[in-house]
């Protein structure tokens, strides 16, 4: 099972040092990878690229671009992709991105990811491709085997793997397994797994992408809503009953997204006990 970070990279007019910080810590836990989120439309994907390329210099794993359609040409694609490779990095998520508001569509030259992730194999194969999937389907897609169709497409077009949106509700999880394997997706799947760790955040990054808050959950958010560390303590405890169903369900990779929150990330890791590392530098 391959174990990862996702982080995100500081407004454009905001110094790195905190984030750098951040990924020392998150080094620790000996990662795969830690992947770094893009803007859609390409706002502040300056800072991406420099976090990547830190990651890259610092040897001590390997980065992960995300990277979107949104706004962007071939031409732009195919510079953007050079940059990348140029900095040392030749990982990367391949993705449609979410619609500035107002936007009907990607005022780009593709349409979808599948496009990219074709792109991408065609004109620079030394990349190692993901691409996303949504066990809870895509919010805009009509229905589970539509979507499920998508994502075949990016398998056949070049994906190396699947990297998943948040999903709480692991029975869900396994049951979409079972679809994806019967309609021919084969590819290793990594977990994203979203920390609980404020109420606010955590049902607007669930709700914004169409993904379902369990009971258990919502009795957390119900209990502790009032009490931000009560809140969080609960959070985290059921952050680890998490991990652990979700290793029980036999995934490929659990990737967390840190929310550049290493202090938080730390505590869950140790307490959980299954990063069994020498984590005191991380204190
Ligand atoms: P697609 O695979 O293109 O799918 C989008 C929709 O179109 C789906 O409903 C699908 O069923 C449908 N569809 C797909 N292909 C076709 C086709 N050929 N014809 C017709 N319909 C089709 N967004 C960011 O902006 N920046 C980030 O850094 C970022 N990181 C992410 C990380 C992860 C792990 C995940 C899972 C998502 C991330 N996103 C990010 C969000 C992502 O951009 C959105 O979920 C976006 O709405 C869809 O992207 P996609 O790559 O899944 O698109």
């Amino acid at each position: 099972m391959s174990f990862s970070f996702e982080v995100f990279p500081p407004k454009a007019d905001k110094p790195l040092d905190n984030l750098l910080d951040t990924l020392e810590h998150l080094y620790v836990f000996n990662p795969d990878f830690i992947s770094c989120t893009y803007g859609a439309g390409g706002t502040n994907a300056g800072r991406n690229v420099e976090v990547c390329s830190a990651i890259a210099k610092s040897g001590r794993t390997i980065p992960v671009t995300h990277f979107t359609c949104i706004g962007n040409s071939r031409e732009d694609i195919r510079k953007s992709l050079h940059t990348y490779l140029d900095k040392g990095v030749n990982h990367i998520l391949a993705l449609r991105g979410d619609f500035p508001e107002g936007w009907q569509g990607t005022r780009g030259d593709f349409n979808y990811a599948n496009e990219l992730v074709e792109f991408i194999k065609k004109n620079f194969p030394e990349f190692c491709i993901a691409a996303a999937g949504d066990p809870e389907k895509h919010f805009q897609a009509d229905s589970f085997e539509e979507d499920i169709a998508h994502l075949r497409v990016k398998q056949d077009a070049g994906a190396d793997y699947i990297m998943t949106q948040l999903c709480h509700d692991v029975e869900q999880y396994k049951w979409w397994v079972d679809k994806i394997r019967k309609a021919g997706v084969s590819l290793p799947i990594d977990v994203g797994l979203m920390p609980v760790l404020s109420k606010d955040p955590i049902i607007r990054m669930t709700v914004s992408n169409g993904s379902s808050i369990p009971r258990e959950l919502a009795e957390i958010i119900a209990r502790y809503g009032d009490n931000p560390e009560d809140f969080k303590k609960a959070g985290k405890e059921y952050t680890i009953k998490q991990i652990y169903s979700f290793i029980n369900a036999g995934i490929n990779g659990l990737h967390i997204y840190s929310l550049n929150r290493w202090k938080d990330v730390t505590d869950i890791l140790n307490e959980s006990g299954i990063r069994n590392l020498n984590t005191s530098a991380a204190r």
